[in-house]
């Protein structure tokens, strides 16, 4: 089986040049993206290249370099801004990744609207960092936790959320694409519904999303978009949340420290504009110069393509793995549906088992529970063993894959 690629996957595999080695004898094949993903060359070279002539610490210097380093870190800030095609880079507030982000806004919006007896709508699709902040707030609040469950076939199930919306709903936070399953959530649709039935806060958990689709955070209507750059080849330690302006600027201050106020006293202070009221200490700015680059990189090849090669790659691994005896895939069975991640089941072997013999063929997947253990829980199992691809993967490596499992299972069964 052939795939119809709209990218030349040769031509960027040679800007990543971590994937061209040996893992046992043969060339490795990294199926690990959803966890964290690779940097290509022009990556590295813009985080070198900052480091190399321009670092200072930014607005506090009136030196050359402080400028220089003042400009890269909020020239970045207005290129992420345009990844979510964010209204305002003001939208834009710098964070360690999608986990912070999210902690971000469950301490501030919580303080800032969330009571006793009000209610927080999840699913059972979190990944643990869009539920741990909310668990932490509601016994913080007194306010209660809601689920939306999840049907066979790993979707959210709509009608349930619709019952669950209402006049105690203050926050409704979902994943725009689900890490364990693959799932997009119709989000637009969503926000639409949320709108209808509730004055709730909308958010979306973007880590899943926002690395492998155009995101429009004005065209889904939602009120904060969380991601982070190093699974969108970007580095680690950095990732931002989108707000809606005036809700950042109701919202108190996350952290204290330096930058993040404008006037200090000896009993309070009184707290710089937004965003950077959000932005205490000393940023990663190296991070920030990093994310825009790989913003401009993936920009480059194009999104829509990146996601019709990566539609093409996960249909043509269903295709193949359907023919593998025992074997189940959890999540939708449209590839239309998902996002290029396979959760893999052999009933009655381990997942720890199948994902260490791939290893030992040179293919890097991941088994577990995926921080997502409301998922796992759901359909029955403790874990799954997850393959999941990215703009450089080839069909010669989906390939591999279908070999290497079928061989494991061989092995594990006999
Ligand atoms: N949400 C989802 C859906 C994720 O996949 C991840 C990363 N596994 C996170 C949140 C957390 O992201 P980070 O570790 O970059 O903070």
């Amino acid at each position: 089986m052939q795939v119809a690629s709209a990218l030349d996957v040769n031509a960027i595999r040679r800007d990543f040049p971590i994937l061209d080695q040996i893992v046992d004898g043969k060339p490795l094949v990294y199926l690990d993206n959803a966890a964290s993903s690779h940097k290509p060359r022009q990556v590295i070279e813009a985080i070198s290249r900052y480091y190399l002539r321009d670092h200072a610490n930014v607005h506090r210097g009136v030196h050359e370099l402080a400028r220089r380093a003042t400009e890269a870190y909020e020239n970045s800030r207005t290129r992420v801004a345009r990844w979510v095609n964010a209204g305002d880079a003001h939208e834009i507030v710098w964070t360690r990744g999608t986990s912070e982000a999210l902690n971000l806004v469950a301490f501030s919006i919580g303080q800032a609207r969330v009571g006793p007896g009000d209610e927080i709508v999840l699913s059972e699709m979190e990944h643990h960092s869009n539920l741990v902040p909310w668990q932490l707030l509601a016994a913080r609040s007194g306010a209660r936790l809601r689920y939306v469950g999840l049907t066979d076939d790993g979707h959210l199930d709509l009608d349930q959320l619709e019952g669950l919306l209402g006049s105690r709903t203050r926050v409704v936070s979902l994943p725009h694409v689900s890490n364990a399953l693959g799932t997009i959530n119709p989000v637009r649709e969503i926000g639409a519904m949320i709108r209808s039935r509730s004055d709730a806060v909308y958010i979306l958990d973007g880590a899943q999303g926002a690395p492998h689709l155009a995101v429009d955070v004005r065209a889904v209507g939602c009120d904060f978009y969380a991601f982070s750059a190093h699974k969108m080849c970007g580095p680690t330690g950095i990732g931002a949340l989108w707000g809606r302006r005036a809700l950042l600027e109701e919202m108190p201050p996350y952290q204290g420290g330096g930058e993040m106020i404008e006037k200090v006293s000896r009993q309070s202070s009184t707290w710089a504009e937004v965003p950077h009221k959000f932005e205490a200490g000393t940023p990663n700015i190296a991070g920030a110069v990093g994310m825009a680059a790989a913003a401009d990189y993936l920009e480059g090849i194009g999104l829509d393509a990146i996601h019709e090669h990566e539609m093409a790659l996960t249909g043509t691994a269903m295709g193949l793995l359907a023919e593998v005896d025992g074997l189940r895939i959890l999540g939708p069975a449209s590839p239309e549906e998902r996002a290029g991640v396979i959760p893999l089941v052999i009933d009655g072997t381990s997942a720890q088992d199948l994902a260490t013999i791939l290893d030992a063929q040179g293919i890097a997947v991941r088994a577990g529970h995926h921080c997502a253990q409301l998922v796992v829980d759901r359909y029955g199992l403790s874990a799954t063993t997850r393959a999941s691809f990215y703009l450089y993967n080839s069909n010669e490596e989906v390939h591999r894959l279908a070999e290497g499992v079928r061989t494991a299972r061989e092995f594990l069964l006999s």
